[in-house]
């Protein structure tokens, strides 16, 4: 008798447990498939030898965690550091995407039009020939850029801009998306990064959600770097936020967003 009623017990235990399953499944599909949480995360000044053990770090477990994220580079001062070129070849061969971060991270509103597009042109070049893609983002070194800077996009082909959502930026044509960075992942403060914490940024990452119904956060590798060596406890926080945020969140690209919004 015991026995047979502990055996029911069981078979409903597990019935309830395989239910549970089920749901969780379920409810983990739901918010795959659901397109409209969308989260960026764009990682600018990536460069020869700089900051490099931070950038390793980015760049491979981008990959790792099969994480998309939005690759600034500074096309000018690229290709010659075999790590960085071979992890950026990874990051882009798992689903990250290539965007133009100028040539040598200039103020591109001071430059003519012509040297605007010279500078996309000779970026494009670079990029296709050490990456294998067609670079059609542009992020403006220091959120800079004009009119010109659009003119000089459409004869280059880039159809998307992604500065910072803080700044006032001019009226563009419809051709070109702008998707500005929503949350910035640190502070500098004392010529220092600071990161926030992790629920201050996901609260800035819900706060853009309702706002702009996408989110973008902006980093860059110097943020996870602190006296000549990689900060571990950013790194630590980094991986506890981006776990957060990949339960209600899908990591994408500005191409994917700008083709989503279109
Ligand atoms: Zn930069």
């Amino acid at each position: 008798m015991w026995f047979s009623s502990r055996k029911r017990l069981t078979v409903v235990l597990s019935s309830l447990i395989v239910i549970s399953v089920l749901l969780a499944a379920l409810a983990v599909g739901v918010l795959r498939d659901s397109p409209e949480r969308y989260i960026v995360l764009r990682v600018d000044d990536i460069q020869d030898y700089a900051f490099r053990d931070a950038q390793l770090f980015l760049l491979n477990y981008s990959v790792e965690a099969d994480l998309e994220m939005s690759l600034g580079i500074i096309s000018g001062m690229f290709g010659e550091d075999q790590q960085v070129l071979e992890a950026t070849r990874s990051a882009v061969r798992s689903g990250s995407e290539v965007g133009i971060h100028g040539w040598n991270h200039e103020d591109l509103a001071v430059l003519s039009m012509s040297e605007q597009r010279d500078i996309l042109f000779q970026a494009k070049s670079r990029i296709r020939q050490l990456l294998g893609v067609d670079a059609t983002l542009l992020i403006p070194p220091m959120f800079s850029f004009n009119e010109d800077t659009i003119s000089a996009m459409q004869e280059e082909s880039c159809n998307v801009i992604s500065t910072c959502a803080d700044y006032d930026e001019p009226s563009l044509e419809a051709e070109i998306k702008n998707i500005p960075a929503t949350v910035e992942l640190s502070v500098l403060s004392d010529n220092a990064w600071h990161m926030k914490s992790v629920n201050e940024v996901t609260a800035e990452v819900e706060r853009s959600f309702e706002l702009y119904g996408y989110t973008a956060i902006v980093t860059h590798p110097q943020e996870f770097f602190t006296d000549g060596k990689l900060n571990q406890k950013a790194v630590d926080s980094l991986i506890i936020l981006l776990e957060k945020l990949g339960e209600t969140f899908h990591f994408t690209t500005f191409e994917n967003i700008a083709r989503a919004l279109s």
